[in-house]
């Protein structure tokens, strides 16, 4: 059993997946974003070309925007895991929960769950756990995995993996990208991955009504008034769910000059709503998180709250002051 957090994989772990005998289950997580399809698909990929028979699943489709990663074809949804697999891997998910069951349904006594993660709030609900918060992406920790495997870096596990890094780092662009990010990402791009189709397929395939959408969203962003919180609500019905899943909303709130914390709502049905919380380096917004059941990293984090859109606003704005050292009410 492999527990600490390493920046190597466990020598289990590659032993596990060197020339596996039995099915494995690449299974991924509710609303899957490019860290976990990119580490998935580039995994599995990789250990179904050399030989392994691999299974795609996860509870919820691939987004639009992401159906160009290469697999996506193979990629099955889920109410229930049809049968038991021999190996499940896991990548970028911190909480088994976050596989709506599936992961109960697919786990036979025999199952080893491969659980590579790298937020720092894992909980380490494998057999193996390779947990590394240093790692800018799951991507980083799957390409050395990949290396460590011996297995081919084929154009499509490379598109793959560098899919994987370009979103969680926000293009390059968020503070967890390191020079060794930038290496990883010269490797894959040598194996084939092309920059410029991932930057097409992401932020040039917007659909013709899609900036009016933006329009109604854009103009409800509010600004506290110490400028420290911008936030966004969006109540059901006023954009279509393609447009949420395609558009990184929050980004717009946090690029506001002074900003700290941003926040975006999305009412996801009556009585439950979506937050996700970004930082900027001085408010650790995971640990906001965490109030509300959730979870993420120190600058990207997320949760689920009961209550209708007005509630939690005013839940998550008080946490948020409250993080930013405003006292209690
Ligand atoms: P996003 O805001 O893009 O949905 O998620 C940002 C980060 O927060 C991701 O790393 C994601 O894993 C994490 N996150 C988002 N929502 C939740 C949640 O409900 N629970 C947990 N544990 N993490 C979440
Ligand atoms: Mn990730």
């Amino acid at each position: 059993m492999s527990d600490g957090f390493s920046v190597t994989p466990p020598s289990e772990l590659v032993e596990t997946l060197t020339k596996p005998s039995g099915t494995v289950l690449c299974l991924g997580h509710v609303h899957p974003d490019g860290d976990v399809l990119g580490t998935l698909f580039g995994l599995g990929l990789a250990l179904g070309a050399a030989g392994a028979r691999v299974t795609f699943a996860g509870p919820h489709p691939v987004p639009e925007s992401l159906s160009f990663l290469p697999g996506t074809d193979r990629w099955q949804v889920w109410k229930v895991a049809p049968e038991t697999f021999d190996v499940i891997v896991m990548t970028d998910c911190p909480n088994s929960d976050r596989s709506e069951g599936l992961i109960q349904g697919a786990r036979g006594p025999q199952s080893r769950v491969l659980n590579i993660d790298h937020h720092p709030d894992n909980r380490r609900y494998g057999t193996i756990n390779w947990i590394d918060p240093s790692a800018a992406a799951t991507g980083e920790m799957v390409f050395d995995l990949v290396r460590a495997l011996g297995l081919r870096l084929t154009p499509a596990v490379a598109l793959n993996l560098f899919a994987a890094i370009h979103t969680d780092t926000g293009s390059f662009r968020y503070s967890n990208t390191t020079p060794r990010t930038f290496r990883i990402a010269a490797e894959l791009a040598a194996a084939g991955a092309d920059p410029s189709l991932v930057s097409d397929r992401l932020y040039q395939q917007r659909a013709p009504d899609s900036l009016v959408q933006l329009g109604e969203v854009l103009r409800r962003v509010q600004i506290s008034d110490d400028g420290q919180v911008a936030w966004l609500t969006v109540p059901r019905g006023l954009v279509s769910r393609e447009f949420l899943e395609s558009e990184d909303l929050v980004g717009y709130p946090r690029s506001v000059r002074g900003v700290k914390v941003a926040v975006l709502l999305t009412e996801e049905e009556p009585g439950k709503v979506k937050a996700s919380l970004r930082g900027k380096g001085e408010v650790p917004v995971n640990a906001i998180a965490h109030r509300f059941g959730g979870g993420g990293h120190a600058n990207a984090a997320g949760c689920t709250i009961p209550g209708t859109l007005e509630e939690a606003e005013a839940a998550v704005l008080q946490a948020v002051r409250e993080s930013l050292g405003a006292p209690r009410p």
